[in-house]
């Protein structure tokens, strides 16, 4: 009975574990999550080229911190897109 018991737990760990994998798995390897993933990305890279520009004055990093937003803004449309 006991034995009993903590196989079953054992086996439903296991399975929980499993179910938690293929989820994260398939959240990002499905095109949306993939989408996800390089938005933050480029936000990401926005922040950083924009603070190291301010911190350095270099108006090309500034600039070029800017394109990132609108490489970010293009993937919010292929979101948009995908979703509806
Ligand atoms: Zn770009």
């Amino acid at each position: 009975m006991e034995t009993d018991s903590a196989i079953n737990k054992q086996e439903l760990l296991a399975i929980t574990a499993k179910i938690k994998k293929k989820t994260t798995w398939n959240q990002i390897s499905g095109r949306k999550g993939r989408l996800v993933l390089i938005f933050i990305g480029a936000l990401l890279i926005f922040f950083v080229e924009f603070s190291v520009g301010m911190g350095v004055n270099s108006l090309s990093l500034i600039a070029d911190s800017f394109h990132e937003i609108n490489d970010a803004s293009a993937i919010i449309i292929a979101l948009v897109i995908h979703t509806v």
